[in-house]
Order: structure tokens, then C-alpha cells, then sequence
């Protein structure tokens, strides 16, 4: 299990959280908001007080992956309030913004922003707050690697060779910082034909499996192509929250049970 006291003691903590994780991608379209909102919620499933903190500034997609809009209560004008869907707290840069405008900042807004939405936020009491990260492996992202207490980090990969390169980035970097690496999601595995039954490794399959292998960290698990989870995503019902029948959502809760 993951918990807040392996983080160092130098990283300002949030009060009335406990264990913080990352979930993190090499590179963007993987799936890692999918994967983080669907793995908040199967925390959520187990009884704990989950909260989904939308990091990635320039692509912020949890408004949309919970149906969530609108600008947020404040306490006197400085605390924000943040809004709830299924059970979880959510935070996103994509509450205060229209859904087109396009943010143009440069890194250290993004890390202030960031800052924001960790520790003005009205978070507690939470067991997990799971972080959905930008994509890469740039300066936003070692940052907050370095700043915030992360338990540990969830990196989401799928099967091509390209995206585990990038994915195995990712892993240095959050080694490099000391944040233990949770596991590896495999994202669009493999896809099962619903008329037919038959399965097919449209992008390859198994490669991030090797790699955890190869690298000792532990494979958490392949979620498939699922046209469901897609709609769901784009509709606000996520899979694991809607539909916990779903093959793709039973992954995601035992994905859930491994962290
Ligand atoms: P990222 O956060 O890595 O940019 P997203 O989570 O936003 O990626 O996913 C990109 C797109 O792919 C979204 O439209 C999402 O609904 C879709 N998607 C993600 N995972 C799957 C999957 N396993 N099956 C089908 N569609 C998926």
C-alpha cells in the first residue's frame, strides 16, 4: 500500500491528505486521464476518500471525463471549493476556463497554477489524492515531482515501442527524484471484437508487461480497446463508476487493489 510517510520531509504535504499519487505518461493521447479518473474511482470503490487533481494545465480532460463544469465555490473569496462527482473531489484548470481557449503559458504559471489547485484547494479529509500529470518529462513535471509528497507513481504506457521509450523516461524521472514507481498500465492492449468475440493486438501487446519485467517494477495490468470506456470518457460517465461490470472497469478496480 501506498502511504505519505515514504514521501521526504522537506516536501510541503496538504493537510488532511493522506497518500498522494502520480499518474503519469511519457507521452500524450495514451490514455492517462482515462486511466487516472478510472483508478480514482476504484480507490473510491474500496471506501477510501479519493481526490482527482488535474495537473496536466494544457490539456486539462477531467471536466470532461466526470461531466464536471463551471467555476467553483470559494470560502471568503480564497479557498476553493472543489466540485464532486461519483463520490471523488475534483480539482482542474478546465473548471475556471471556457473548454476551447487554449492556455499559453509558460512553465512557471503552469507550476503556480499547479501550486493552486494542490494547496488552495479545500481538499480534506482525504485518504488519496491521485494526480493526473502532464504528459513528458519536462520542467512542469519534475517539478511537482520534487514539490509534492508523491507516494508513488502510476505511469500509463501503450504497447507501441515509441510510447515505452517515453514511458521509460518517465520512470527515470521519478526515480531520479526517489518517487517509488507503483506499476505500469498497459492502455489500449489489445481490442475484442464484441460481434465476433475475436481479439486483436492492434498496437502490439505485452510490451509494457517486458518492460515492468525488465526494468523490476510491477506490471499493474492491460485495459483494452473498449468502445464503452470511450463513450463513457467523453460523456462524464466513467466506466469503473457506471458500468463496474464492464471487463475494461473490473481491470481498473484491480488495478486499484494493487496500489
Ligand atoms: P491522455 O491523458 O494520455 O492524453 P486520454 O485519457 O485523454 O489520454 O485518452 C485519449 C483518448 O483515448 C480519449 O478520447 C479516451 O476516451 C480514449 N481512450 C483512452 N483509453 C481508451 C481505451 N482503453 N479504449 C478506448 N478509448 C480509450
Amino acid at each position: 500500500k501506498a502511504t505519505a510517510s515514504r514521501a521526504p520531509q522537506a516536501k510541503q504535504g496538504i493537510e488532511g491528505v493522506g497518500a498522494i499519487i502520480a499518474v503519469a505518461s511519457g507521452k500524450g493521447g495514451v490514455g492517462k486521464s482515462t486511466t487516472a479518473a478510472n483508478i480514482a474511482l476504484a480507490l473510491k470503490a474500496q471506501g477510501l476518500k479519493v481526490g482527482l487533481m488535474d495537473a496536466d494545465i494544457y490539456g486539462p480532460s477531467v471536466p470532461r471525463l466526470l461531466g464536471l463544469f463551471g467555476k467553483p465555490d470559494t470560502v471568503d473569496g480564497k479557498r476553493i471549493v472543489p466540485h464532486e462527482a461519483y463520490g471523488i473531489k475534483a480539482m482542474s484548470m478546465g473548471f475556471m476556463l471556457e473548454e476551447d481557449t487554449p492556455v499559453v503559458w509558460r512553465g512557471p504559471m503552469v507550476i503556480s497554477a499547479i501550486t493552486q489547485l494542490l494547496y488552495q484547494v479545500e481538499w480534506a479529509p482525504l485518504d488519496v489524492m491521485v494526480v493526473d500529470m502532464p504528459p513528458g518529462t519536462g520542467d512542469a513535471q519534475l517539478t511537482l515531482a520534487q514539490k509534492v509528497p508523491l507516494a508513488g507513481a502510476v505511469i500509463v504506457s501503450t504497447p507501441q515501442d515509441l510510447a515505452l521509450i517515453d514511458a521509460r523516461k518517465g520512470i527515470a524521472m521519478f526515480q531520479k527524484v526517489d518517487v517509488p514507481i507503483l506499476g505500469i498500465v498497459e492502455n489500449m492492449s489489445y481490442f475484442i471484437a464484441p460481434d465476433t468475440g475475436n481479439r486483436y493486438d492492434i498496437f502490439g501487446n505485452g510490451g509494457a508487461e517486458r518492460e515492468a519485467r525488465r526494468i523490476g517494477v510491477p506490471f499493474l495490468g492491460a485495459v483494452p480497446i473498449t468502445i464503452a470506456l470511450r463513450e463513457g470518457s467523453d460523456e462524464g460517465r466513467p466506466i469503473v463508476a457506471t458500468q463496474p461490470q464492464d471487463p475494461a472497469a473490473q481491470i481498473y478496480l484491480e488495478i486499484g487493489r494493487q496500489i
